[in-house]
């Protein structure tokens, strides 16, 4: 318990520092983007530029934008990595959001075949957005595992209590090294730029607090299987007070 609560310190530093960077970050990169968007737009109207002005139209500006969006891309997974802002829980229908993250995470699966079986899982009780980011965190790292032609399948189905998501990839699958740090903030195997490696770290956090479950199944060079469960209703919101000072589950 120690333990867990110097683990819970450590992740709550982590998160006000990761809000004060993203914050820092945000204020000049929006000031850099629309510097360099403005320049590129007076530069393409101009009628006579030289070899070196038609260079920068060309590569070098448009480059810059790219690593502008780069940057922006990592501020925002330490924005998520902070969880600054509290979602209310709400009932939702958990397969449209299945298929919501599918289309956030359209650009990043485009190489490979998808494949979804939806098992009509129904309402859930949750907070969606939180949700559709796990899930695209976790199709965006298939995506990025697996070589063109491969498969990423999404199957979701659902029993009394809880409702379960498997995200399957046929992809490069994990050592045995990998599989031990996976969740921890700021782990990972890819090169800079690639990974900022908060994605999984984003994704536990936010399973437990539903009150769900994670899996991981990998082999190298077979692929990799997340499995996700998740209370049909977080346990704290299916229980009263009852009148002997206990709790009950809510009947309404
Ligand atoms: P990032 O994607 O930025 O590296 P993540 O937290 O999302 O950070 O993932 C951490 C690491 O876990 C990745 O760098 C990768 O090594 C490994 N990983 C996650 N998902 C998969 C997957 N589907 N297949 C293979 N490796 C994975
Ligand atoms: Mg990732």
């Amino acid at each position: 318990l120690h333990q867990r609560a110097i683990e819970q310190e450590r992740l709550t530093s982590l998160g006000m520092l990761a809000a004060g960077v993203a914050h820092e970050i945000n204020n000049p990169m929006s000031f850099v983007t629309s510097n360099v968007n403005s320049m590129l737009r007076d530069l393409r109207d101009e009628q006579h530029l030289s070899e070196t002005m038609k260079e920068y139209v060309d590569d070098v500006l448009p480059a810059t934008l790219d690593g502008i969006k780069r940057v922006n891309s990592i501020v925002s997974d330490l924005r998520r990595f902070a969880r600054g802002d509290p979602e209310a829980h709400v009932g939702f229908d958990f397969d449209a959001e299945v298929e919501m993250a599918l289309r956030i995470a359209h650009g990043q699966l485009s190489h490979v075949r998808v494949q979804k079986e939806l098992g009509g899982t129904g309402t859930v009780v949750g907070r969606p957005r939180q949700i559709v980011q796990v899930l695209v965190n976790l199709l965006v790292n298939a995506g990025q595992a697996t070589a063109p032609g491969g498969v990423v399948r999404v199957t979701t189905s659902r029993d009394e209590s809880m409702v379960r998501v498997d995200v399957r990839d046929t992809g490069t699958g994990m050592s045995e090294e990998t599989k031990r740090h996976l969740f921890e903030p700021f782990f990972t195997t890819k090169p800079p730029g690639e990974g900022t490696g908060l994605g999984l770290s984003v994704v536990h956090g936010i399973v437990k607090s539903h009150g769900g479950h994670i899996e991981v199944e990998s082999e190298l060079g077979k692929g990799t299987c997340f499995s996700l469960r998740l209370p049909l209703v977080p346990l704290l919101l299916a229980y009263e007070p009852s009148s002997d000072g206990g709790m009950r589950r809510r009947t309404s």
